[in-house]
């Protein structure tokens, strides 16, 4: 059974590509019926942004990813804790150890300075990319080239040291990615990576490694970005002698601006105008807020359905997925390679799909806020008829209330054009008749009643009632189109629809 897991970096608010990650995993372990743990990767103290690792709980919660194991609202949960990297650090250091005691990783005490000399002495000789390698090791201050009791002096002494990878110098690694197919990198474009730092805390990719062999992940899906750092963990893997039950890896294609023009970014929040984060987030440094997909209205059915497209298709026309539906449809064989691109519409598409497939009641709820905050009584029933009415016709929620402005408010000027084509005897007769039957009418006021009232007053006056509906909702409601009429009548309410016509005919 495969465990997969998530395994973020508490640096900030989730970016969205982050959640579509988290997505993937979730969505291939149910399928196959294995474990998803949540991971927190906080090894870089220097990047730690307090409040994150519970931003990133929250956010998935929210979106409806149920994690099986790792880090919870609750603390760690399973048989692996601590799930905090910065809680494992005595792991680390003793692989490290492990390491340098086989010959594969050694100490190098080079400082700042050094390196820089280093990094500006290959960048004059325009050297390749790997700096740090088989070659210049020779040159640096390490214990391959230092006499081993000087080595023993200076970690005595307390001097600074990390702990580097010794990258073979020619070897071929090779790893067959689930999305990108074979990938195969000579050694020699692999630095000597550090792997445990100065400050005795592990890098990314040793921590990383360290902890899916412990966790006994199977399959490592994440962003592509992470592609160049696959064949180094291969390399881990081997070193560690753990390559037998070494991970297979799935690289998700990058998200890509709404314009296809380039990668998507946390900087493009405000590029195409949407938000990039799952929820609102309250930057605890500088205090300032950015919302979120949640306070943008957005339900997690329809973001979930959103990012699951993204880089992914069924291969079928079918585009609803509710959460269940794509677990049984997910394939990891059907990940795209190329980039996905990030187009708000068709999230807003999403948005407006799922806002007709909730619950009236559901609703009503946001409506009634709006319309008390704007000064009008609103009672729950009418906020559901008011979403009823509405929901076909929005995006949002929150667009219900604005579209209900013609119900709540009686009509101060008539739209010309409607008025000039329309607006003639006939409809003058129809209004004046219909106004004179709802004096008398004592029925109930509900749609359906009003039809059948208005229906037989045409009749009996002689008048089609095709040719008069549009100046019927002009006088009511001002404008020439609009949702159901009937519906409409009943809540705007028998006394404010008689006097509505009365004005329009005034
Ligand atoms: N901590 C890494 C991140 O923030 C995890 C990458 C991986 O899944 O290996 O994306």
């Amino acid at each position: 059974k495969p465990r997969v897991r998530f395994a973020p970096s508490p640096t900030g608010p989730l970016h969205i590509g982050g959640v579509r990650t988290a997505l993937y995993n979730y969505l291939f372990a149910r399928k196959m019926g294995g474990q998803m743990l949540l991971r927190i990767e906080d090894t870089d103290q220097n990047r730690f942004v307090p409040g994150a690792e519970q931003y990133i709980i929250e956010a998935l919660a929210w979106v409806g990813i149920q994690i099986d194991e790792g880090q919870t609202a609750n603390g760690p949960v399973g048989p692996d804790a601590p799930y905090r990297q910065s809680e494992r650090q005595a792991i680390y250091q003793r692989e490290a150890q492990r390491l340098v005691d086989e010959g594969k990783a050694y100490y190098a005490f080079d400082t700042a300075e050094e390196l820089d000399a280093m990094r500006a002495r290959l960048e004059a000789a325009n050297a390749p990319a790997a700096q740090y390698n088989a070659i210049t090791r020779m040159q640096m201050k390490n214990s391959l080239t230092l006499p081993a009791a000087d080595v023993k002096a200076r970690i005595d002494a307390g001097d600074p040291y990390v702990i580097r990878l010794k990258t073979p110098r020619k070897e071929e690694v090779r790893l067959n990615d689930l999305v990108r197919g074979w990938v195969n990198v000579h050694s020699s474009a692999i630095d000597d990576k550090v792997l445990l730092k100065s400050d005795g805390l592990p890098t990314y990719h040793l921590a990383n490694v360290v902890d899916d062999h412990l966790m006994q992940i199977t399959h490592v899906i994440r962003g592509e970005e992470w592609l160049p750092s696959a064949p180094l963990h291969v390399l881990l893997y081997r070193y560690l002698g753990w390559e037998d039950t070494m991970p297979q890896f799935a690289h998700l294609p990058l998200l890509l601006k709404p314009e296809g023009n380039g990668k998507l970014s946390k900087r493009d929040a405000d590029l195409g105008g949407f938000p990039v984060f799952p929820l609102q987030w309250q930057d605890p440094f500088s205090g300032t807020l950015a919302r979120g997909f949640r306070e943008d209205g957005y339900l997690p059915e329809a973001l979930v359905n959103f990012l699951a497209m993204l880089g992914w298709n069924p291969g079928t026309e079918q585009e609803l997925f509710t959460m269940d539906e794509l677990i049984e449809a997910f394939d990891i064989e059907r990940i795209q390679k190329g980039g996905a691109r990030f187009d708000i519409e068709k999230a807003k598409w999403f948005n407006q799909q799922y806002l007709r497939q909730r619950p009236n009641a559901d609703l009503a709820p946001t409506v009634q806020r709006q319309a008390q905050e704007a000064g009008f009584d609103c009672s729950p029933e009418k906020a559901e008829q008011l979403v009823a009415l509405l929901k076909e016709r929005v995006t949002f929620a929150t667009d219900i209330f604005p579209e209900a402005r013609t119900i709540f408010f009686a009509p101060t000027e008539y739209d010309e054009t409607v008025r000039a084509a329309k607006w003639n005897d006939d409809a003058r007769r129809a209004v004046t008749a219909f106004r004179d039957a709802l004096l008398t009418y004592d029925g109930p006021f509900e749609a359906d009643a009003i039809k059948h009232l208005l229906s037989d007053t045409l009749t009996a006056a002689g008048i089609k009632q095709g040719k008069v509906m549009q100046a019927m909702r002009l006088a009511l409601t001002g404008l020439g189109a609009g949702p159901d009429l009937m519906l409409t009548m009943q809540i705007i309410g028998k006394a404010e629809v008689i006097s509505r016509l009365e004005a329009a005919l005034s």
